[in-house]
């Protein structure tokens, strides 16, 4: 892994800070010392995982991708990764992302653009393409992402690797740099579905340090895989699949959308049964999505005042060291978000927007709920086109947010969901993959895994 890590690396550009090999390998020599013949392995140990650099890692710099955080190395470490080193994972580095999680490419971190390793002139999606890059180039075994509105599901898709986004509080956000509070989860990638539910068994579970982290049993996500190899004729029948028509529709490219079609059919000859079902409120969950987001993200990032972390624009007076601070240290879509932000909560706009797409929350809530009492998952695809050409976008948000369509309704929903590679389209040399995505009801992660892992 080490040596495909270094060859790899100039090209892809996935990780932000990598340690040199001997801070690697010091590692695993600590976990050398702690083991002896005939003890029985943790499930990590020895395996490489990556880690977004918006979650906090205490012996590496964690940034966010912004200039706010530069230098910036937190005391301690986020739940998720101390529970990944307590059974042997060893970090092997921190991945690019969009500055703070805002975006869907990449291209937004203020540090450097990743490439996506299917073709190195695309996209590796986002905002956690160092960390989905990272892993379909095997540069390490898993990695850990961060999910608002997509940010492991669409770049899980664009470069071919398994992405899940478990319910809203399976996993702790301790150590997670928030962005949008109330929409936030931690995520895994992984090379196959059960490379990905063992992360997610590492991970999930209660953490007192975060208050919305659930009390939920985490039931054995692996046993779901062992059930899974028996291998009868029909080992999915019954499981009723509903295919969302409004995601496969206007708007998305008609490859994805034969792709989509082809894995329904899988499926049915898995034994599933693969109705249409109309979610009617879907289409609101761009605009609902992008005033939550912002809004909260406004909140969430008044803390990076120039003082507490990071850079600092020395000025005598404390106002002008709060602005010059953030002024230097946010990107522009940083800003752009943080106006919106503020616009949308300020008194007078408040009811007009905050409060309306909150409304508009409950109802999409209501209609997966409903959609989710007559069907055991729901398919669609994880976004409505491959991966596009670096910059294609970038001076188009509104485009890019469009893209987010297939995944924000399952944020607002706080619902689990896994996307996995299902088929190809023309693009690249090789094709460039499609990412069917799965959504369950709450905390039935191990059905997804269970349906994934047989569908693969
Ligand atoms: N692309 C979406 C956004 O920019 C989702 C990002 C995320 O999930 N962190 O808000």
């Amino acid at each position: 892994y080490l040596t495909r890590l270094r060859q790899s690396e100039p090209h892809l550009r996935s990780f932000l800070h990598l340690p040199d090999d001997d801070a690697v390998l010091a590692q695993a020599a600590h976990l050398d010392g702690k083991i002896s013949a005939g003890d029985e392995l943790g499930p990590l140990a020895g395996v490489f995982v990556a880690v977004k650099d918006n979650i906090c890692t205490i012996d590496m710099p964690s940034t966010a991708g912004s200039r706010i955080l530069e230098g910036y190395r937190p005391p301690f470490d986020a739940t998720a990764v101390k529970r990944v080193k307590e059974l042997g994972g060893i970090v092997v580095g921190k991945t690019n992302l969009d500055e703070f999680g805002m975006g869907s490419t990449t291209e937004g971190s203020a540090f450097q653009v990743t490439a996506n390793p299917w073709d190195v002139s695309r996209v590796p999606g986002g905002s956690s393409g160092g960390s989905a890059a990272a892993v379909s180039a095997r540069q390490c075994v898993v990695s850990l992402g961060s999910d608002t509105g997509g940010s492991v599901r669409q770049p899980a898709s664009f470069c071919g690797v398994v992405g899940l986004k478990p319910t809203y509080g399976r996993v702790s956000r301790f150590g997670l740099m928030a962005y949008a509070s109330s929409l936030d989860a931690i995520g895994c990638f992984g090379s196959s579905v059960a490379d990905t539910g063992i992360l997610l068994s590492a991970i999930a579970g209660h953490d007192r340090f975060d208050a919305t982290s659930s009390k939920q049993d985490v039931p054995n996500f692996l046993s779901h895989f062992v059930s899974a190899s028996s291998l009868e004729s029909k080992p999915l029948k019954g499981l009723r699949v509903g295919l969302i028509r409004e995601t496969i529709g206007d708007g998305v490219d008609a490859g994805v959308i034969s792709a989509i079609r082809a894995a329904a059919l899988h499926l049915e000859e898995l034994g599933c049964s693969v109705n249409e079902v109309s979610l009617p409120s879907f289409s609101l969950g761009l605009p609902a999505y992008y005033v939550l987001a912002v809004s909260e993200s406004s909140s969430n990032l008044s803390r990076y005042d120039g003082i507490r972390y990071g850079g600092q624009v020395y000025a005598d007076e404390l106002d002008s060291l709060y602005g010059g601070s953030r002024s230097k240290g946010f990107g522009s879509e940083v800003k752009m978000r943080i106006l919106m932000g503020t616009y949308a909560l300020s008194a007078g706009y408040y009811d007009a927007y905050y409060k309306r797409a909150q409304q508009v929350r409950t109802i999409i809530r209501n209609s997966f709920k409903e959609a989710l009492n007559q069907n055991d998952i729901l398919i669609s695809p994880a976004a409505p086109s491959a991966a596009y050409k670096i910059g294609e976008k970038k001076n188009d948000p509104l485009a890019m947010y469009a893209g987010d369509i297939m995944t924000v309704n399952v944020n607002l929903a706080g619902l689990p969901a896994l996307v996995l590679p299902c088929g190809f389209v023309e693009g690249g040399s090789a094709g460039l993959p499609v990412g069917l995505q799965m959504i369950g009801a709450a905390f039935d992660e191990g059905q997804l895994l269970r349906v994934g892992h047989i569908f693969e």
